[in-house]
């Protein structure tokens, strides 16, 4: 197989990490970036294009890897750009995954493209280990824990209270909880007793930090389900100890396989950088979706969809020999 030729759509933490990805895959190549913004103003490693100029790159492109956010940009783009180009995506609104699957799907289909879509830690590696430890221990007891690591959602709604200057909020799993999960007792938690929340917050010179700390901490959905802690710190020390995206989890699965034999499932992830990771994965089904697209086939797709051969860069040859 030759070089998967790959294209960037939007250019933030994602598409900067596809540029790394690719720099360590010798059979990616990365062709260009493509942006909403003036490509003058975004620097990138490799040539910036308007996202309007996408069209005259079909034939010279196989994949177009989408690195926009999941709220707005994929919705919009997903079943536009795959009018003309094979694609991968990372979208992680998990309760809207079904929808998105069926759009991105009716428009692959109309033009004979290959889409996979949700691609990334999770959903994308947490879900094929949920769907791996539930084939092989039909009765048992799921669970994923997240963190530590930073949730840019959490930290974005500090950043909008008044008086915040920045802030980064860390989800934590509660080592008790986990450690549950691992005996096999079976334990159902709610989401205070599994993850706190641990706020590291900059305030203006002069604000009032007992009503920041007090909205923090009730603030619905975000905060109030979780035991909250609020730490006020300088500007200075949150961009030199809490500058980087940090993340991970566990996903666990146990269960029974005769009465008293317990059996533990469990995968993990440690990651320094949440966006790099996330490329990672990205990069290795982009080299899936052209092979999808060469054997013909399309349509939208996700990870449980995709033989594991078809994402590594070596031949089902070297597989079999190195790897089972
Ligand atoms: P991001 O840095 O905010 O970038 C999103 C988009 O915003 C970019 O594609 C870019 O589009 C635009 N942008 C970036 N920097 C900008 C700037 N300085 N000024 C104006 N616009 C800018 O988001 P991200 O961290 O790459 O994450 C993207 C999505 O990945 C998230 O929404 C999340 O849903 C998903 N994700 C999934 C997983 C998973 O495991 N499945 C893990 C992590 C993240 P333009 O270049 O077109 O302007």
């Amino acid at each position: 197989m030759g070089k998967t030729r790959i294209g960037i759509v939007g250019y933030g933490n994602l598409g900067r990490g596809l540029e790394l990805a690719a720099e360590r895959n010798s059979d990616l190549e990365v062709v260009g970036v493509f942006t909403r913004r003036d490509p003058a103003a975004v620097k990138a490693k490799s040539p910036v294009y308007k996202m309007d100029d996408m069209k005259d790159f079909a034939g010279l492109i196989d994949v177009m890897v989408l690195c926009g956010g999941s709220a707005t940009d994929l919705p919009k783009q997903t079943s536009e750009i795959n009018k003309l180009f094979n694609t991968v995506d990372s979208y992680d609104n998990h309760g809207e995954i079904p929808a998105y699957f069926a759009g991105v799907d009716a428009s692959a289909k109309a033009s004979g493209k290959a889409s996979i879509i949700s691609v990334g830690w999770d959903p994308g590696l947490f879900s094929l280990n949920r769907v791996l430890a539930n084939a092989v221990l039909p009765s048992g007891k799921d669970y994923t824990f997240w963190g530590e690591g930073v949730s840019q959602g959490h930290s974005d709604a500090i950043r909008r209270i008044d008086g915040v200057v920045d802030a980064r909020q860390y989800t934590v799993p509660v080592e008790e909880a986990l450690t549950s999960a691992r005996s096999g007792e079976g334990r159902e938690f709610t989401a205070r007793e599994k993850h706190k929340r641990v706020c590291f917050v900059v305030a203006k010179e002069g604000a009032d930090k007992v009503r920041i700390e007090k909205e923090i901490v009730t603030m619905p959905n975000y905060f109030e389900p979780y035991d909250t802690t609020v730490t006020f710190i300088s500007l200075e020390e949150l961009k030199e100890k809490h500058g980087g995206i940090p993340h991970g989890g566990f996903v666990i699965r146990t269960g029974e396989t005769s009465e008293g034999v317990v059996q533990r499932f469990e995968f993990s992830l440690k990651l320094d950088s949440n966006p790099e990771f996330t490329s990672s994965v990205l990069a290795a089904y982009a080299r899936a979706c052209h092979r999808l697209a060469q054997e013909g086939k399309s349509g939208a797709f996700t990870v449980l969809d995709i033989p594991f051969s078809l994402i590594s860069a070596k031949s089902p040859e070297e597989l079999r020999k190195e790897m089972l």
